[in-house]
């Protein structure tokens, strides 16, 4: 697979004003135990009537909030700018110079800044240090359940992916308990290589190929896994304590982490909160911080595919969620309502047009075969990009699956009216097959007349996408609410 971190390291980590929250974040959900010592878990930022309230009355609570979001300001200015003199920061945020001075003191303080030497002239004010995120300390956590794989990896507050761990497993139809187990072996192994960088992470998002509802920590159906209200969050926290060592023992192989040691008590995995979220969803957040997308791409819409098809909108800049959470379900939008029946209880839904196997099998191939000769994420896409070029069955198979991708989508233009479509994953490397047929769809179709040619951009951040959506949701939690985050978790 194609190493996330170039990805990660060619992209911005912040693509919105300083200070906007993004209540996309999905570390709302968080699962696990709350963290005491900040009074919300890292992802639980300010609630809609803080966001609202009008300030201030002169009671703690409000100065509480008011200094959480200066911190935040301050925290999203530099993450914005990636490095910013102080003078700078009072500039954009709108408050005095020595109110940022001490915010900066508070942020240095947590690990959340650092200081990068000094500022070039010509910079507002006098040349002074200039502040960056914190390349140590405080990171996120993103794991992956696929169909038949798993993953994990550790971003630090800069969204550049520090460590991972990758595993095929065939994980349809096998307990949950068993698959939750595997991941958390690769979530220690992932951490232990951050820590060895001198990271800690602060939450861990989980993204998963099925439906998470508003229930915090349960997956609602996973069709492909064959998983339905399945306690993922508990199961994990609970799969991670088996598998860390006990506090104050020595790692497994010291040589992993040879200054940072094991988790200490205060910073295991298994205490840390455990957010959950479909993987098209982590996969248009990363579109959206990591896709170098212009800042005027607010409303748009991202369809990814691996067995499975799904879509997340984004709409002002924020994930749309509907109201049980379920948004976003393209993969079962009746294509014929009489055609082949689908794992979901329905019939003809575009999975069923459009999906790998699918295409696999109305290409003539056969989706076991194809998947034992072609393992793990993006064998089979691979395998139908590589034929595409001489066969014509496979590129006749694309095109139908471009044509039902394309009949779907215009149904969701119509209603949504997105600045843009969005191909994720396999789609993405697909695209030159598939783009006719989506194209030809969507102007026959579109009927508002605002469909220009080039609409449907084709997505660079690839397949990782979940992932790396999963780890820098973590991180936004952080640059949400700083307070999140306790002393105690900074390194030495
Ligand atoms: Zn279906």
């Amino acid at each position: 697979m194609p190493d996330p971190r170039t990805l990660a390291d060619a992209t911005p980590l912040s693509d919105r004003p300083p200070g906007h929250r993004d209540t996309g974040t999905p570390g709302h959900r968080a699962a696990g135990p709350p963290e005491t010592g900040a009074g919300r878990p890292p992802g639980q930022g300010p609630t809609e009537a803080e966001e609202n309230a009008v300030p201030p009355v002169s009671t703690a609570a409000s100065q509480a909030g008011m200094r959480r979001r200066n911190l935040s300001l301050v925290l999203h200015a530099v993450a914005g700018h990636g490095e910013i003199s102080r003078a700078a920061v009072a500039a954009e945020v709108g408050l005095t110079r020595a109110a940022v001075s001490t915010l900066v003191e508070e942020l240095l303080s947590l690990g959340l800044l650092a200081e990068a030497g000094l500022t070039r002239p010509g910079t507002v004010g006098r040349p002074g240090t200039a502040l960056v995120l914190s390349d140590r300390g405080p990171a996120g956590l993103g794991a992956e359940v696929g169909v038949d794989h798993l993953a994990a990896c550790v971003v630090d507050l800069r969204g550049k992916v520090r460590a991972s761990a990758y595993a095929e497993a065939p994980n349809r139809d096998h307990p949950p308990e068993r698959v939750l187990a595997d991941l958390a072996g690769l979530v220690v192994r992932a951490a232990r290589e951050g820590a060895a960088a001198g990271l800690r992470p602060v939450g861990i998002t989980v993204a998963v190929p099925g439906l998470v509802g508003r229930d915090p920590g349960i997956v609602e159906r996973a069709s492909n896994l064959g998983w339905e209200q399945v306690p993922a969050g508990p199961l994990l926290t609970a799969a991670l304590a088996d598998a860390e060592p006990p506090a104050g023992t020595p790692a497994d192989d010291p040589s992993h982490a040879p200054s940072a040691g094991p988790p200490s008590s205060a910073g295991r995995l298994s205490g840390l909160p455990i957010g959950l979220d479909n993987e098209a969803n982590l996969g248009a957040l990363a579109e959206l911080w990591l896709g170098g997308h212009d800042r005027d791409l607010r409303h748009f819409l991202h369809v990814s595919a691996e067995i499975g098809i799904g879509a997340a909108l984004v709409v002002e800049g924020r994930l749309f969620r509907g109201a049980h959470g379920h948004a976003g379900e393209l993969g079962h939008v009746p294509v014929r309502p009489a055609g082949p029946a689908c794992p979901c209880g329905a019939r003809g839904c575009l999975e069923q047009y459009a999906g790998e196997e699918a295409v696999l099998r109305a290409a003539g191939l056969d989706p076991a075969r194809a998947a034992a000769e072609h393992p793990g994420p993006g064998g089979r896409v691979r395998l139908l990009a590589e034929r595409a070029g001489t066969d014509p069955a496979v590129r006749r198979a694309l095109h139908q699956a471009g044509s039902a991708l394309g009949l779907a989508l215009s149904g969701a233009v119509n209603v949504f009216d997105p600045q843009k479509v969005v191909l994720g994953g396999g789609l993405a490397e697909l695209s030159p097959w598939l783009l006719p047929g989506i194209e030809s769809e969507l102007r026959r179709r579109v009927t508002d007349r605002h469909w220009p040619d080039g609409a449907v951009a084709v997505s660079s951040v690839g397949r990782e996408g979940p992932l790396l959506g999963a780890a820098n949701s973590v991180v936004r939690s952080v640059l949400d609410d700083p307070t999140s985050v306790r002393p105690r978790e900074n390194p030495s």
